[in-house]
């Protein structure tokens, strides 16, 4: 990455992983006034309490066809049957001024990664797929089809982790966003984060 840009953190889960609620509480803190957190674009219908323009900009498959034509984003991936895109210019504009926080799958962290080696990929690991769904099923935002649509894609999300610099576990929310907060505002190098995501609970959840 260009040594005059700032940091590009790039936050990953399966779905329900509780990377919303986390990212949520973690801007609430002063220390994070100064970073910015990337809209994309996506195809997905909207969800009640989704605001457009905060939590996505929502375009039809037509509209997103033509931004991906235009080369308008930085990377793009189908996620559980629709497209969510990240906007490149936006990017590009913030990096210049602060550090810049993504919330994307693991498609989209791999692109990231091969675009800006520098980027920091961190992983929210559920401690177990019933929490996942749980949590899905406790939001009541998505129909059954969808919930099994995304719940079946979660190991797939998990397997990705071991590329990722930093594992959180996601077991208890306010251990979580002290770890998201250690590492973002810390910025910790890899080797100073313990992380309590152990090799027998990553075993288990890819087993
Ligand atoms: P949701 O529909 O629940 O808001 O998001 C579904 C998944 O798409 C989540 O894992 C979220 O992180 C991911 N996502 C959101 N925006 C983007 C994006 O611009 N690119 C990619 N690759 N994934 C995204």
């Amino acid at each position: 990455m260009n040594k005059n840009l700032h940091k590009l953190f790039v936050i990953s889960s399966p779905s329900g992983g509780g990377k919303t609620s986390l990212l949520k509480a973690f801007f609430e803190d002063e220390k994070a006034k100064n970073l910015i957190m990337s809209i994309s674009y996506t195809t997905r219908k909207k969800r009640e309490g989704d605001e457009e323009g905060k939590d996505y900009f929502f375009v039809s498959r037509d509209e997103f066809k033509i931004k991906e034509k235009n080369n308008d984003f930085l990377e793009s991936a189908n996620v559980f049957g629709n497209f969510y895109g990240t906007d490149k210019n936006f990017i590009f504009s913030k990096l210049k001024f602060s550090d810049v926080i993504l919330e994307l799958d693991w498609q989209g962290a791999e692109s990231i990664k091969k675009i800006f080696k520098e980027s920091i990929l961190i992983s929210l690991i559920p401690p177990s797929y019933q929490d996942l769904e749980n949590r899905l099923r406790g939001r009541a935002l998505d129909t059954d089809k969808t919930i099994t649509k995304r719940l079946s894609e979660s190991k797939i999300e998990v397997s990705k982790c071991l590329t990722f610099d930093f594992l959180i576990l996601n077991d208890d929310f306010e251990k979580a966003l002290l770890d998201l907060k250690d590492i973002i505002f810390k910025k910790l190098n890899p080797k100073e984060f313990k992380s309590r995501v152990t090799d027998d609970l990553l075993k288990n959840l890819l087993d």
